[in-house]
């Protein structure tokens, strides 16, 4: 066999492997079942096509996406690997099929819905297998966080041809989707390679929302170059774009509903801009690359951990500090709890559970990194030194009795009323609506110690975190499944007081 090393210089013109690029090829010329963990950008493809281009026989690909098929495709040929795809928009099918019969392919790209006709695994049986690649892998597990049911179609297929080793790839698997993932493909435990995910130039911030303008601005006054803005709607992106617009930097919004050509524009106004700051939805960000990007921002709740990092993950490419700063509100929780009763039952704890996790990674007082590479099943150091609670330690207190009180006087109100509401009942402001309902007479009325009051808002927003309160369609508040442990069962809530924010001059212009 061809030494891997002169291939990897030669055909790829790469002057050595990436992290653990050199491990899984290994085992994959070793004829080994393999899970490869390693995030975006780390070199996935290459560690099925370095091996095409070594092993006898075709390598097939199964791969969800038809657009990154192409993507791929192109990028292969350009190197000079024999690939092609075999999708229902290929018009030249009969021409691969040929190929792949003449032994004349490496690389065999196929979306998994095609791995179940008979009519494909007979055409597989007619010529020499090098490797199954199955890339994006986690779709195959339940737990994952984007699991395809065409996925489940792939293990008859791989055990027709046990011999065949199997490579699964991923960027995005908590431990239980990786133990998940190597089950339902037949991969031993100890066939997985994890690698390291920690991105130590990224400085993650995370802080509740109250002006999301103008904490972005602040943000956006700090970090001169390139940045993006993550918003959760079309809307709030184009919002974002014109009044952070107004700090003097260059602003775009970026949408899937923006004419395609304007989006075009402002993607390559982007990539091009030495300072521009892209106000964007989640679709933003795939298959670009901009190394030089300063900072990420989240005006709102990602979907989960594995979102966050892979979103977050975009600052900083080029190993220079880069700033990930989190706006979370407690609606956002609110909502994604909405969504999560709307989805299939049987998903249910799994999306809880990708929630559960979120909000650990918000509250906590320690190392955000700690949390995140824990996440991916590293076993990190307590505190990293960058990131906000590392650099700037918040104090933690005992907010129980706050809650309690907050707690009592949502209940006594009738568990109808808004966070305002309630926060004037908890320190005693009348108004009319108070006097009308009768509530100066209750025993919460004016509850709240001078101490207690700078809690109450943080605590309203813990309540709202943990469901221990929840918003009605009208933005009452009312009790939720984790009320009860709080008031009666001994439960204690401790809030992390994040420390003051130093006053910025405003209005001077731009930074
Ligand atoms: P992933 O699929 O893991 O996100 P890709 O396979 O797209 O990553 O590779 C990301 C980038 O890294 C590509 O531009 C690729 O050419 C480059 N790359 C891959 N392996 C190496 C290597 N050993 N040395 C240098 N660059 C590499
Ligand atoms: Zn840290």
């Amino acid at each position: 066999m061809r030494d891997p090393l002169e291939i990897l210089r030669t055909t790829f013109g790469f002057s050595g492997f990436r992290g653990v690029q050199a491990d899984v090829v290994d085992r994959v010329l070793a004829g080994q079942h393999t899970l490869a963990v390693m995030p975006t950008g780390a070199g996935k493809s290459l560690t099925y096509q370095l091996p095409s281009q070594l092993l006898e026989g075709t390598c097939l690909v199964i791969s969800p996406l038809i657009a990154l098929m192409h993507d791929q495709l192109r990028a292969a040929e350009a190197v000079g690997i024999r690939a092609a795809t075999l999708t229902s928009v290929d018009s030249n099918r009969d021409e691969t099929i040929e190929r792949f019969r003449g032994g004349a392919l490496d690389l065999l790209y196929v979306a998994p819905e095609r791995a179940s006709g008979e009519g494909f695994r007979t055409l597989l049986s007619q010529a020499p297998l090098a490797l199954f690649a199955i890339d994006e892998a986690h779709c195959v597990s339940e737990w994952g966080h984007d699991f395809r049911p065409d996925y489940r179609l792939l293990r008859p297929l791989l055990d027709r041809f046990p011999d065949v080793p199997r490579l699964a790839l991923t960027a995005t698997a908590d431990a239980h989707t990786r133990a998940d993932i190597c089950e339902q493909l037949g991969i031993p435990r100890d066939g997985m390679i994890v690698a390291g995910f920690d991105r130590p130039n990224i400085r993650y911030a995370i802080s509740p929302r109250d002006q999301t303008t103008r904490q972005i601005a602040d943000l956006m006054a700090d970090q001169p170059g390139p940045g993006i803005v993550y918003a959760q709607t079309r809307a709030a992106t184009e919002k974002l774009a014109e009044a952070l617009g107004r700090t003097g930097r260059p602003t775009r919004a970026y949408h899937a509903g923006l004419d395609p050509a304007v989006r075009a524009r402002n993607q390559a106004d982007f990539v091009a801009s030495e300072d521009m700051v892209i106000c964007a939805t989640v679709a933003f960000g795939m298959g670009i690359d901009k190394p030089d990007v300063r900072f990420v921002a989240h005006a709102g709740l990602p979907k989960s951990i594995e979102a966050y990092y892979q979103e977050t993950g975009r600052a900083g490419r080029d190993g220079d500090p880069a700033v990930a700063h989190l706006f979370w509100g407690a609606d956002d929780f609110a909502r994604a709890r909405q969504r999560i009763a709307e989805v299939e039952p049987a998903r249910q704890p799994g999306e809880r559970t990708r929630l559960t996790a979120l909000a650990a990674l918000v509250e906590t007082a320690g190392c955000r990194r700690a949390i995140l590479l824990r996440h991916f099943g590293e076993d990190p150091p307590e505190a990293c030194g960058n990131c906000d609670n590392c650099l700037n330690a918040p104090a933690a207190v005992d907010a129980t009795v706050v809650a309690q009180k907050y707690l009592s006087a949502v209940f006594r109100t009738g568990q109808m009323f808004g966070a305002g509401y309630v926060e004037a009942v908890l320190t005693g402001q009348s108004s009319e609506r108070s006097l009308m309902n009768g509530h100066e007479t209750l025993s919460v009325w004016n509850i709240a110690e001078d101490e207690e009051a700078a809690l109450i808002k943080p605590v309203g927003r813990a309540l709202l975190l943990r469901d221990a309160l929840r918003a009605n369609a009208h933005g009452g508040l009312e009790f939720g499944p984790g009320a009860r442990g709080l008031l009666k069962g001994g439960e204690t809530l401790r809030l992390v007081v994040p420390p003051k924010r130093e006053r910025r001059r405003r209005g001077g212009g731009n930074a």
